[in-house]
């Protein structure tokens, strides 16, 4: 949504119409009609219109059976039973595509019900730009991209998943089916230099490739570009409430994570320079022309010192905004003053990468923090109401069932400070420190399934390591949290009611 705004403020700083349809490229509305094959339509989820835990509760529980059923009509996709996403990941594209383009498949089936594709086409368009964020996406951006280049118009690509990938993409890359163009980058730095020229719409400078189709990328700006939504039908997103995105800072501070290749995505400069009075009023601005309740912030990192000064200028100016983001593990943060300001300020929810409780592979990995620093952490901020997010890893090269078993034991003697947690298998990213460092043989394995994580990870049961084992002790043993699927309900919702699992 951020990376839309950001086109449509390059747009309409030209003058260019424009429209933003939300393609829906989860196709949760599909699901919901029941066209795929269910008999009958289900109600949508609305979180805005649940006035406590209970009918959230409910409302969640009825989109999640909906999707088991959806799994069970389509058992050879692997879909997740907790959200829409399809087992199928970028590297595997190939096999995505194939599964995504069968004839009888129920990514055809949302196209050919008609109405996203109505939705766009009756906007006239010379080109379409199709934002893909997630590997879930992948199969219904291939699908509508074919569809709307049948219909004449040309498609181009661009979001996270493409940058994630972009030195992987070549010629062979199978998605030019469904695409004439790919934008790496800043596409708001390219999008008002696109041209016609015999009724089809290229990049002047762009890389044509041998099947005609283009490539370019986007140089770093001088200036982050404000977001604009005007186009955004802002008031059919599902959310508690209006909650905007928002980024502030190009790239994270701290840049030593040796896993981590986020240093290498800077498209842009610091937004107002990272001055938090600066960014205060452009929120609180913002907030006023949407109709905001809320901001959610895409940093890959907001420094605890930046958050401090946001939450006392919007104070200042009784912005009564909510917000939320990634942070880092900081011993700023450990001080229960400082995390009381931030949420006097309107912090309501932080995201950390954890990664692991064992001080040995925190070593590893430079994440410049320990298991003791990181308690201290999540108390302070838990205790002064905001929810708390954990990302876990395992599979660090050098990593020990026994490191693993640590950061288990960490998250289950945290419980009343974690509100959520995700469990990732560590994987290598180009760029990344260890990537640069690490042997090309080492690379090639890693190929092979298994090859950085332990065999003995899957073990089930207590005291075993899998980690949809671990949810689910996990959140029986909770009862409550302040987190709910999204991060902008949890934004919301946080301070209204935490969300039951008792029954
Ligand atoms: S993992 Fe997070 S803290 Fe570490 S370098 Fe990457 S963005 Fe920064």
């Amino acid at each position: 949504m951020l990376g839309v705004g950001l086109l449509s403020a390059a747009l309409a700083e030209q003058g260019a119409p424009h429209a933003v349809v939300d393609a829906n490229l989860d196709f949760l509305r599909f699901i919901e009609s029941g066209r795929w094959g269910h008999s009958g339509s289900f109600a949508p989820f609305l979180p805005a219109h649940a006035h406590n835990a209970s009918q959230y509760l409910t409302g969640y529980r009825q989109q999640q059976q909906m999707l088991r059923l959806l799994g069970k009509a389509f058992p050879r996709y692997g879909f997740a039973p907790y959200q829409v996403t399809y087992h199928g990941e970028w590297p595997d594209l190939r096999r995505v595509a194939a599964t995504a383009l069968e004839p009888d498949g129920v990514w055809r089936q949302w196209v050919a019900a008609g109405s996203v594709v109505q939705g766009i086409l009756r906007h006239q368009p010379d080109w379409v730009g199709l934002s893909v964020n997630f590997d879930g996406q992948l199969p219904a951006a291939l699908v509508l991209g074919q569809r709307l280049r049948e219909e004449g118009v040309t498609v181009i690509w661009g979001g996270g998943l493409l940058n994630a990938f972009a030195q992987q993409l070549t010629e062979q890359t199978p998605i030019w089916h469904s695409a004439d163009g790919a934008m790496l980058g800043a596409g708001e730095s390219l999008v008002t230099s696109l041209e016609k020229v015999r009724g089809r719409v290229s990049l002047p400078g762009a890389r044509v490739l041998s099947n005609g189709c283009w490539i370019a990328s986007g140089v770093a700006q001088e200036q982050a570009r404000r977001p604009n939504f005007d186009a955004f039908p802002l008031g059919d997103y599902r959310a508690a409430g209006r909650v905007l995105p928002y980024r502030v800072f190009s790239r994270c501070q701290w840049r030593k994570c040796a896993f981590c290749a986020d240093a290498r995505y800077h498209f842009h400069a610091d937004r107002l320079d990272g001055n938090p009075e600066l960014v205060a009023e452009d929120l609180h601005a913002l907030a006023v022309t949407y109709g905001a309740d809320g901001v959610y912030f895409l940093d890959a990192e907001l420094p605890a010192a930046f958050m401090v000064g946001l939450a006392g200028a919007l104070q200042s100016r009784q912005a009564n905004l909510r917000w939320g983001g990634n942070s880092r593990i900081s011993r700023r943060l450990a001080d229960p003053t400082v995390a009381s300001q931030l949420y006097s300020g309107g912090c309501r929810f932080l995201r950390f990468g954890l990664e692991s409780a064992s001080d040995a592979v925190l070593r590893g990995m430079c994440k410049g923090t320990t298991a003791e620093m990181a308690g201290r952490v999540l108390r302070s901020v838990a205790e002064a109401g905001m929810g708390v997010h954990v990302y876990l890893m395992h599979g660090f090269p050098g990593e020990q069932v026994a490191d693993v078993r640590q950061t288990v034991d960490f998250l289950f003697e945290n419980l009343r400070n974690i509100d959520g947690f995700n469990f990732s298998e560590f994987a290598l990213y180009e760029e990344s420190p260890i990537a640069r460092a690490a042997d090309p043989d080492d690379i090639a394995r890693t190929a092979a399934p298994d090859f950085w994580s332990h065999p003995e990870y899957r073990q089930r049961g207590e005291g075993g390591v899998d980690d949809k084992d671990i949810e689910e002790r996990f959140y029986t043993r909770k009862k409550q949290i302040k987190c709910f699927p999204t991060m902008a309900d949890s934004i919301l919702l946080s301070e209204r009611y935490s969300l039951s699992f008792a029954d």
